[in-house]
């Protein structure tokens, strides 16, 4: 499987150790979960649903998702943060089934296993964003639902999301992102509708660096997530 970009890979393992601390460079994930939690919790109560988390890095969203109720997959390629995941259940007590293999491969394994996948700020750290969307759209039941988030790509978002945050603020490492690696909302938008997932809304994410406040809203321009859902049959 050749889907992966192992420097990326390498940076997560490297910083896997501050997963949980809300004060590290996983500042920013932390700050937005209530966000996306909610997010997808109105689109689909996830009580009771099977979640597969695509690329859960340390577990902050899969947790988030378990604690609503769901039965949640966690899969990612970087061990440590796997170890790192499994480590913090026990501080939690909560329950996540996590496991190192490719999205790719898991779709072979498990066509149509789960009502919901979530996909949260990895697609700008992988070669072929279309080959994960693909299996996520084959990972999920017909009427299930997939949501991405990723980062938009105009000069606004190179200026917040790579000078302002890893330059001027920094909020993150220089060089956790790739400004060539950003997709903009129609991008994706036409890349799950070849996977035959229908978008069905689209969200931006905007962070206010005076008053440090993130919040959901029509501003697409810089983070945004956007919640699909697959065709039935
Ligand atoms: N989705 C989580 C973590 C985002 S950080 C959240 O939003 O809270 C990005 C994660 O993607 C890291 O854990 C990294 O190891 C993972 N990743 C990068 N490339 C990957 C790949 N090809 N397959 C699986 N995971 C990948």
């Amino acid at each position: 499987m050749s889907n992966v970009d192992p420097v990326e890979i390498e940076k997560f393992s490297q910083l896997a150790h501050k997963w949980w601390d809300p004060h590290s460079e996983f500042k920013p994930l932390h700050d937005i979960n209530p966000l996306r939690l909610n997010y997808i919790n109105r689109h689909v109560p996830l009580t009771g649903k099977a979640v597969l988390d695509v690329g859960c890095g340390g577990g902050i969203l899969s947790e988030g998702m378990a604690g609503l109720g769901a039965q949640v997959t966690g899969i990612d390629l970087a061990d440590k943060a796997l170890q790192v995941a499994r480590l913090h259940l026990l501080e939690s007590n909560r329950q996540v089934d996590y496991r190192k293999i490719a999205v790719e491969a898991l779709a072979t394994e498990q066509p149509a296993r789960y009502d919901v996948v979530t996909c949260l700020e990895m697609l700008e750290h992988v070669p072929d964003p279309d080959s994960i969307i693909a299996a996520c759209a084959s990972l999920v039941k017909p009427d299930g639902w997939v949501f991405f988030s990723t980062l938009n790509r105009n000069p606004k978002s190179y200026l917040f999301a790579i000078i302002g945050a890893e330059y001027v603020l920094n909020m993150l490492p220089r060089g956790t992102h790739d400004y060539a690696k950003f997709l903009k909302p129609s991008e994706l938008a036409q890349s799950c509708r070849n996977a035959r997932l229908n978008v069905v809304d689209l969200i931006g994410m905007s962070y206010n660096p005076i008053s440090k406040v993130y919040a959901l809203g029509k501003d697409t321009d810089v983070n945004y997530m956007i919640a699909c859902r697959k065709d039935s049959e």
